[in-house]
Parts: C-alpha cells; sequence; structure tokens
C-alpha cells in the first residue's frame, strides 16, 4: 500500500498575516520544482492569517494545502472566541490539526471533546490531523504504548468508516515537541507501528490506509531517516516550519 507522505508546517501562534504571505512566497521560491504529487505539503497559520494565505495560494497557483491549528466542534453559536469547521472549509482548508498536545495540557482538551471537532472536521469536508502522544514520564514508566493507545480509541471514536479512508495520524511524543530532542527513528517507527494496529482494530481494514505522521523536533538533520520509516508517512513540524529553507529541506528528505 502506497500512502502519500504529508509534511505539515504547525506555525503555532507565530507570524501577523503580512509575515504569513512572505514566508507562503519564500516556501514556494524554495519549492519551486517540488513534485507535490509524490509529497503532499499543509500549511497551518493562525487563524486570522488563513485568507491572506489562501488569497495568496490562489492568486500564484501555488500546490501548499491550506490548513488550521485547530476548530471547534460546533458549526455555529454562542462559542465567543472560536471557529468553526464550515467557515475554515469556506476557506478552502484542507487539513485540521485537532488534539494537539499543547491543546490536551495548556486548554484541558479532553478525547472526547477532540473525537468531536475530528468528527465535525470530516462532516465538514476536510481532513482532521488528530494528534497522539505520551508525556516523559509515562515513556518512562513504559505506558507510552497504553497512552497513544486510549488517545486514539478515545479521539477517533465518532468518525465515520468513510473518513478513516482519508484520515491523518500525528504521532507526537510531547517530550519531544519544541525541545529540541526528536525521538529515535526506530522508537518512533515503533509506535508509528503500534499507532497503525490498533487504528485497524478500531476500523478493520483501514489501517494500511491512514497516513501517520511523526512530529516532535523535526529537522533537516534527522527528517531522512526518520521519514524513510515503513509505518511514518509524513511529518508534522513546528519551529523548523518557520524557516522557508529548513521547511523545504525537510520536504525534500520525504521524496
Ligand atoms: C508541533 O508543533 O507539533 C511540533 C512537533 O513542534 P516542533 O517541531 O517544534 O517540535
Amino acid at each position: 500500500m502506497s500512502r502519500t507522505p504529508l509534511i505539515s508546517g504547525n506555525w503555532k501562534m507565530h507570524l501577523n498575516h503580512l509575515e504569513a504571505i512572505q514566508l507562503c512566497q519564500k516556501l514556494s521560491y524554495e519549492l519551486a520544482r517540488h513534485r507535490y504529487d509524490q509529497v503532499e505539503v499543509s500549511l497551518h497559520p493562525p487563524f486570522i492569517d488563513l485568507r491572506s494565505c489562501q488569497t495568496v495560494i490562489d492568486a500564484d497557483r501555488l500546490e501548499f494545502k491550506l490548513g488550521a491549528q485547530n476548530c471547534h466542534d460546533q458549526s455555529k453559536g454562542a462559542y465567543t472566541g472560536e471557529v468553526s469547521p464550515s467557515m475554515l472549509a469556506k476557506l478552502d482548508v484542507s487539513y485540521v490539526i485537532v488534539g494537539h498536545s499543547e491543546r490536551r495540557a495548556l486548554f484541558n482538551e479532553t478525547d472526547e471533546f477532540i473525537a468531536a471537532k475530528a468528527a465535525a472536521v470530516a462532516k465538514a469536508g476536510m481532513t482532521p490531523i488528530v494528534c497522539v502522544g505520551e508525556t516523559l514520564e509515562e515513556r518512562e514508566s513504559g505506558q507510552a504504548a497504553a497512552v497513544v493507545t486510549t488517545q486514539l480509541r478515545g479521539s477517533l471514536a465518532k468518525l465515520t468508516r468513510a473518513s478513516f479512508e482519508t484520515l491523518v495520524v500525528a504521532y507526537e511524543p510531547v517530550w519531544a515537541i519544541g525541545t529540541g530532542r526528536n525521538a529515535s527513528p526506530e522508537d518512533a517507527q515503533d509506535m508509528c507501528a503500534t499507532a497503525r494496529n490498533v487504528i485497524d482494530d478500531i476500523r478493520r481494514g483501514t489501517g494500511e490506509h491512514v497516513r501517520i505522521q511523526y512530529g516532535g523536533s523535526v529537522k533537516p538533520a534527522n527528517a531522512h531517516e526518520l521519514l524513510r520509516q515503513p509505518d511514518i508517512d509524513g511529518a508534522l513540524v513546528g519551529g523548523a516550519s518557520l524557516d522557508a529553507v529548513q521547511f523545504a529541506r525537510i520536504v525534500h528528505a520525504a521524496t
């Protein structure tokens, strides 16, 4: 089964809309000869930058997919400060990250809420990138696989079988995010293979279709070794995605 790798840049709470436009343009220059049918690229700017990035992508016919970092599960209503899946779909957003460990830890997002968001994203015609991953304490006490299994079962619980065909899961060990300390390619492969088995157990026959990204301090120097692992189908990149040259080198490492 061949799965097209997906390299996603999570810009987090960085860059205003003018800086975001500049990064899109720099990236299009760095990836001028990139074959997007071989490796997909999605960019996940802050909400307020989405319209500007969409306009540049559209006007310059760039082949990046637009992504969001989060959304609410309701389509509209009295949810001050929130953004709905249908609003994102209207902006040509293709991928929405849900359940990032920063949202789980800093905003108390539960598997149940993440499951509702993932289902709402899929219902609005977009693809959720559902994040899972263990803390250092959980890894050191031998619970990594159990934690990720519980997160997957909870966070994917409300997705239809059809949504599993396009679903993306990101395995991101919390201790590797933004720390400069990545999981070894062997450990990352091991956890992604475990995640694939769990996914297949949740919906039989879908494990081989689901793309599983690795995330956690992916840099040009470690990208190739991580991305050549059989169960790693791309990367969710934080810090290095803010630098066009570094991000492009990670994309190239996937080809
Ligand atoms: C992330 O934001 O999901 C991430 C993996 O960040 P970083 O690449 O900076 O570790």
